[in-house]
Order: structure tokens, then C-alpha cells, then sequence
């Protein structure tokens, strides 16, 4: 996949808080791309930096594949903020007069409005929709204009369930209609549902980046017992299968990777060992990022 975002060593203070110290990534094209960190983290400064509302005091992006920075920011659809949609106004009114305000054509209403399926509702007041609707007509608004590029802040915040599933159902849509979307989340629950590729910032530092199988499925363990711990743990300690040894209440191993499962079990039973549990444990993006963030 090639990128079409490369941010390099961006560092921003607000006075005594350093919000970004240092953090770079590459955004692969066609990704949905998962800035995620806990509240306070940083990923609304840096989204604001990317969309150039705030400077960054040093470092650099870049949006790859555009002849110059206007083409580039002509080409982004943004949500940072909820918009100031009118209650009174129908959908589709709403929508004309924020094609009107960012200089985006009319020509694109009706499309935005059937890519977040609420071109049924275009004539209904913005007062009646659920959350859930209303979000969706934001991300309609950021729409305008068919960009490639979608960034938006934490675009399932305050829904309730139902307008949580809508919005990530309607993110997994337009990214397989070709756009990238960029966004911030504090969830990882929503990063390992709906994002293909993830960046985990903590105080200003990311942590981690890269797609989100790699991320999370970077270690992979097998715990094992036996009524007798310890002649397991012999057995398997300097054992050509087995990577490395932690024996706790539970023995750890971690497997060499031409070894399997069954050839742990196999070898256990050639050498007399009846084992009485073995699992396979994956470490989840989400204990990963309670170790990370804690
Ligand atoms: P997140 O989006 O991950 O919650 P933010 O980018 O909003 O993180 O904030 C990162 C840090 O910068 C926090 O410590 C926050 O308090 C601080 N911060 C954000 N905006 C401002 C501001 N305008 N003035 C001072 N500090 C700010």
C-alpha cells in the first residue's frame, strides 16, 4: 500500500504542555486509519495540525500524491467539531447552506445525502433525526466536494448504540467506495472494528503504529499445566520448540516459529507428560494498549 499521508517528528506545546513531542507515521491509502489514545493524548492536536487549523511548532506532513497543498487540502473532508446544523431546517436545506459556506457545489447534495443513506429523509426537519442521523448528515457535509481523504474526531462520540453501529458502518462503507479515513478515537473496541490501521499515542509519544493485525497480534503465547509443574517446565526450558520459557501458576511459552501446538502436545506425551491444560493466548490490541497506556 502506498501512503498518501507522511507525518514527521510533529511537536506542539501549549505553553508548559507539550502535546505532540515528536510523533511520526505514514497513513497508507485506502486505510481506515485509527489515531487512538486515551482522553488528553493528543490526537485532536495533531488532527488539527494535519488540517492546518493549528501549527505545529516543529516538524513536517505531507499528503502524497497531490501537486500542491491546495489540491491536497480541496481533496479532505473534515469533522473536528459537530456542526451548527438548523433544527428547523430539513436535511437537505442544511446541507445546501454549508455547500454555500465552504464554496462546495450544490450538484453534490443529493449524492452525499444517498452516500450516508439519508436522501429518503432529505425532506425531513434536522429536529426529528436521532443522533445517530444527525452524525451522519455531519459526515454528509464533510462529503461535499468528493474528497479522498476523510479525517474526523472521534465521530462516534455521545451516540447511543444504535448510532455508534450506523457511523461505523457507514466509515467501513466509504473506505470500500475508495476513501481513506483518518480518525481519532479513544476506543479500542471501535479501532479493532472498524479501523484497518492504527496509531497509539500517550502523552504527546506514539507508542505504536502499523496495521492493526500487526499491532495486536504481534504476541502470541501457550499456557500450559501439568500435575507436576516442574517436570514441564524442564522439559521445556532449553527446548528447540519453544522460544522462551515464564513459569508462573501457569507455564508461558512462546513458540519457535516452525513449531506448533500439537507438536508441544506431541512432544509432552512422548515424554511422559500428561498435560492438563494448554490454550493459545493472543495478546488483544486491547490489553496491549492497557499495558502501553497505564
Ligand atoms: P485528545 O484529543 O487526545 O484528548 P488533545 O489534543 O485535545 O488530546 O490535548 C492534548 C493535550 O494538550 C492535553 O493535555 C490538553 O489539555 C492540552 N491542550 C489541548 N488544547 C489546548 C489548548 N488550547 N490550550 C492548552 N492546552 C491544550
Amino acid at each position: 500500500m502506498s501512503s498518501i499521508l507522511s507525518i514527521e517528528n510533529i511537536k506542539k506545546s501549549y505553553h508548559v504542555v507539550q502535546a505532540l513531542k515528536g510523533v511520526s507515521f505514514e497513513v497508507p491509502k485506502g486505510s481506515v486509519f485509527g489515531v487512538l489514545g486515551p482522553n488528553g493524548s493528543g490526537k485532536t492536536t495533531l488532527l488539527g495540525i494535519l488540517l492546518d487549523v493549528l501549527k505545529a511548532d516543529s516538524g513536517q506532513f505531507e499528503w502524497i500524491g497531490y501537486p500542491n497543498d491546495f489540491t491536497a487540502r480541496k481533496n479532505i473532508g473534515s469533522l473536528l467539531e459537530t456542526p451548527n446544523f438548523y433544527h428547523y431546517m430539513t436535511a437537505k436545506d442544511n446541507l445546501i447552506l454549508t455547500a454555500h459556506i465552504k464554496e462546495r457545489g450544490l450538484e453534490d447534495v443529493d449524492r452525499v445525502l444517498q452516500q450516508v443513506n439519508l436522501y429518503e429523509r432529505r425532506d425531513s426537519k434536522f429536529s426529528t433525526f436521532s443522533l445517530g442521523m444527525k452524525q451522519r448528515l455531519a459526515i454528509a457535509g464533510a462529503l461535499l466536494g468528493k474528497p479522498d481523504i476523510l479525517v474526523l474526531d472521534e465521530p462516534t462520540n455521545g451516540l447511543d448504540p444504535v448510532g455508534i453501529s450506523e457511523i461505523r458502518d457507514l466509515i467501513r462503507s466509504l473506505n470500500q467506495e475508495g476513501i481513506t479515513v483518518i480518525m481519532a478515537s479513544h476506543l479500542l473496541d471501535e479501532v479493532e472494528k472498524v479501523c484497518t490501521h492504527v496509531a497509539i499515542l500517550k502523552q504527546g509519544v506514539l507508542l505504536s503504529s502499523g496495521p492493526v493485525s500487526h499491532v495486536s497480534n504481534d504476541e502470541e503465547w501457550i499456557e500450559l499445566s501439568a500435575s507436576n509443574k516442574q517436570t514441564l517446565a524442564n522439559a521445556l526450558t532449553n527446548n528447540p520448540l519453544v522460544k522462551s520459557i515464564r513459569v508462573e501458576e501457569l507455564i508461558h511459552i512462546v513458540l519457535q516459529p516452525n513449531a506448533s501446538i500439537e507438536g508441544i502436545n506431541t512432544y509432552c506425551m512422548q515424554q511422559g507428560i500428561v498435560l492438563n491444560h494448554i490454550q493459545k493466548r493472543k495478546r488483544s490490541l486491547e490489553s496491549k494498549f492497557m499495558e502501553m497506556t497505564k
